[in-house]
């Protein structure tokens, strides 16, 4: 689960990261109070689930109360990379004398976490990474060891940062550490991490993302829910139950199992067309399920055909098409259905689905055949 920056900070802050003061607003006038509360220069920060705000005009400096709300009345509704702005960070502004790249993650190969860190931070570390990669010393930490203050300091030394406040950087770094590891992070990203006019080492940005699995060590965790905005559509399936995941095609898809939805997925594509979703409806599914997932597509108005792909095991093709004809007679589809059923009780599933075939449910015999008939109905292909 990635954070908003300023949720990554309030738990950077819990392990003793400095990060500088600030203030959640969702108004312009809330962005006034809030540089009214923090006093001087104020930085206003859009807050979206996606890096390179910077550059998108998304992080605008304020020289007060008037300027903040002015800022934030620019920075709210914006769009950034298909993230709308709905929330800001005002936070005191910092003095910088350097900028820094840190980055703590999994390096699942070598079975080892691999921190990053780069003297050249700021906002395009990936040109950095590609242009002079020599600027990026890349460590494996030890996961049982941890990040010692040894390592932390050959870190600072090789990646070139400030020499006067190494030790300061070394014991961020090993803060830093420490909220990956016991925070259960998938990734603790700090760019910049800031090196102030007066010798304060601080975290700036921060993307932090949660393994969500984890999430039963953590049950204060959920609460960071609460500041998102769902996706309507998501949201309907998870309330049901169902594994959902929005994509930009228009070939809707429901299948049985989350390898066999990938594969579906994955000869969409072959056969040239694009898929406008991930939609597992489990083990298990019954005729209740195939409903909810047909409803849940309903919503979805980049839909133009769907495809049925389920191979049954203890799933049963026959409650499967059962499940189709009740939801053909009862939610008025708006588009086409295509359907291959395999697997246990598949001549039942078949025979029931003949019964009601028509321009709008089209049984196919493989997946291949199923794929290509549903990209054909989307208009995706020739
Ligand atoms: P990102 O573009 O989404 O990574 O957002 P960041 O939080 O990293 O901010 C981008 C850049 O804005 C930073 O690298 C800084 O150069 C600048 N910036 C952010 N906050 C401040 C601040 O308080 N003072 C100054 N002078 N610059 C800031
Ligand atoms: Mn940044």
């Amino acid at each position: 689960m990635d954070l908003f920056e300023f949720q990554g900070k309030s738990l950077l802050a819990r392990v003793g990261v400095p990060v500088p003061a600030g203030r959640v607003a969702r108004t312009a006038h809330e962005a006034r109070s809030a540089a009214e509360a923090i006093g001087g220069k104020v930085v206003i920060k859009a807050q979206v689930q996606v890096g390179g705000r910077g550059k998108a005009g998304g992080i605008k400096l304020a020289g007060g109360p008037d300027e903040a709300e002015a800022r934030a009345s620019e920075i709210l509704g914006m769009d950034i990379k298909g993230h709308t702005v709905r929330v800001l960070w005002v936070e005191q502004a910092s003095d910088i004398a350097a900028e820094w790249y840190v980055s703590f993650t999994l390096d699942r190969s070598a079975r080892k976490h691999l921190a990053m860190v780069s003297a050249m931070g700021g906002m395009d570390i990936e040109a950095v990474a590609a242009d002079t990669p020599d600027k990026v010393v890349r460590m494996h930490v030890d996961p049982v060891v941890g990040l010692s203050p040894w390592q932390a300091s050959e870190l600072v030394y090789r990646a070139g940062l400030d020499r006067a406040t190494a030790r300061k950087s070394a014991a961020v770094l090993r803060s830093l550490y420490q909220a990956f590891v016991s925070l259960d992070c998938d990734l603790v990203e700090v760019n910049p991490l800031i090196l102030t006019a007066t010798g304060e080492v601080m975290a700036l940005d921060a993307k932090v993302t949660l393994d969500a699995n984890a999430f039963f060590r953590h049950p204060d965790f959920e609460a960071f829910r609460d500041d998102f905005t769902p996706d309507p559509i998501e949201e309907m399936a998870r309330q049901r139950g169902l594994n959902f995941i929005k994509l930009d095609g228009s070939v809707g898809i429901i299948g049985n199992g989350a390898g066999l939805v990938m594969s579906t997925l994955d000869v969409v594509s072959l056969v040239g067309g694009r898929a406008s979703n991930f939609l597992d409806v489990g083990g298990g599914a019954d005729a209740a399920t195939i409903t909810n997932a047909l409803e849940v597509l309903t919503n979805d108005p980049t839909v133009r055909s769907v495809l049925i792909n389920i191979f049954g095991g203890i799933t049963r093709c026959d409650l499967v098409a059962e499940g189709i004809v009740g939801a053909v007679g009862g939610l008025d589809l708006p588009w086409p259905l295509v359907v291959r059923l395999d697997g246990t009780n598949a001549a039942q599933g078949r025979e029931i689905l003949a019964a009601i075939a028509s321009d709008m449910v089209i049984p196919a015999p493989t997946m291949r055949a199923a794929a290509e008939k549903a990209v054909a109905l989307a208009g995706e292909s020739a």
